[in-house]
């Protein structure tokens, strides 16, 4: 590993200034995704500015919603009471990733900012747009069974490995950020970013900016939620295909709202806005919801390894709805 300096500010604007200042200079929280990439030579940074003393760890209810901290911890968020009666899409989605070990260190922050898993990203003897743009894609013709079967573009084909992001995308959350410039929200729906031409950028942050906390509005899906994720094993892998689902259901079994999002299927968390508008309004039936997961699926492209997922994702779909409206 290459040496590199290692400074520990106290307050939110001496870190940003750093960072903002210093290209070679990363914020460092929980380290579980950062530090790996240091060891496997991915990234090499100069300064490490561990933002670990910032007083951002809160998780607090605010104007009928909620603020969480960027510093919390994904096992603070997951087994919050206020989160599980009231969030529970989002305790699920967490419960899903990684460990309990990797869950006490990994902050909210550090997953919503974890890098691909595509193993020619983690190979610095293999050609690879995102860790070297222009050096092209290993994947595309290469094992690309775990790779994105929407939004992909000729440069890069990875996809996004965070669960608690499928459940934030779903559940509307906005990202509060500050850098240089000042103070500003991201809906989580702009937050992260296909590859198109810069597959080297995961998310629209700017130079120096920090994610301070991540919001969610007034709760309205408490019951009828599941985060459903297909994997290889059943403890400790990324997903080949999730699905978080959320419905809002009246006294007769109507639709009155449904969130539907998606992971492992692209290089951000994706949701599923026309299977939405499709089942608003309509009643809970196993037929409506077959009929939402084709919809879904409108739009897929597979690869030479991963043409499962295109029978994978629409049958994970339409499971996830079941279970979300306890019908069997
Ligand atoms: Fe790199 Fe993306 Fe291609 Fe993977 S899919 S090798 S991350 S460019």
């Amino acid at each position: 590993m290459k040496p590199f300096q290692y400074m520990r500010p106290t307050d939110t604007p001496a870190a940003i200034r750093v960072k903002g200042k210093e290209a070679g200079a990363y914020f460092l929280a929980g380290g579980t995704n950062l530090v790996d990439l240091m060891k496997m030579g991915v990234v090499a940074p100069e300064k490490l500015v561990d933002i670990n003393r910032l007083p951002l760890r809160g998780i607090e209810v605010v104007g009928g919603g909620l603020r969480i901290g960027a510093l919390a911890t994904n096992s603070e968020v997951a087994d919050h009471p206020y989160v599980l009666e009231h969030y529970p899409l989002l305790s699920m989605a967490i419960n899903a990733g990684a460990s309990p070990q990797l869950r006490n260190m990994a902050t909210t922050g550090g997953n919503l900012l974890q890098r691909t898993r595509c193993s020619y990203f983690f190979d610095p003897t293999m050609p690879c747009n995102k860790r070297v743009p222009g050096s092209g894609c290993g994947a595309i013709d290469g094992i690309n069974r775990m790779h994105a079967i929407f939004g992909a573009s000729e440069k890069c084909i990875a996809v996004n490995p965070s669960d608690m992001s499928v459940a934030l995308r779903a559940l509307d959350a906005v990202v509060r950020v500050s850098g240089p410039a000042g103070e500003r929200s991201i809906a989580m729906e702009d937050f992260h970013r296909l590859p198109g031409e810069q597959p080297e950028l995961d998310n629209t942050l700017q130079k120096g900016e920090l994610i301070t906390a991540v919001e969610l509005p007034a709760p309205v899906f408490t019951k009828n939620v599941h985060y459903l994720k297909i994997r290889d094993r059943t403890s400790y892998a990324f997903a080949l295909v999730s699905v978080a689902a959320a419905l809002d259901l009246d006294g007769s079994r109507g639709i009155r709202g449904v969130r539907l999002a998606m992971g492992g299927v692209a290089h951000k968390p994706w949701r599923l806005g026309a299977a939405e508008e499709f089942l608003k309004g309509k009643t809970v039936t196993e037929d409506n919801f077959r009929q939402a997961a084709q919809i879904a699926m409108q739009g897929a492209k597979g690869y030479s390894y991963n043409q499962f997922k295109l029978r994978m994702a629409p049958n994970a779909i339409l499971q996830a709805l079941k279970t979300a409206a306890a019908i069997v």
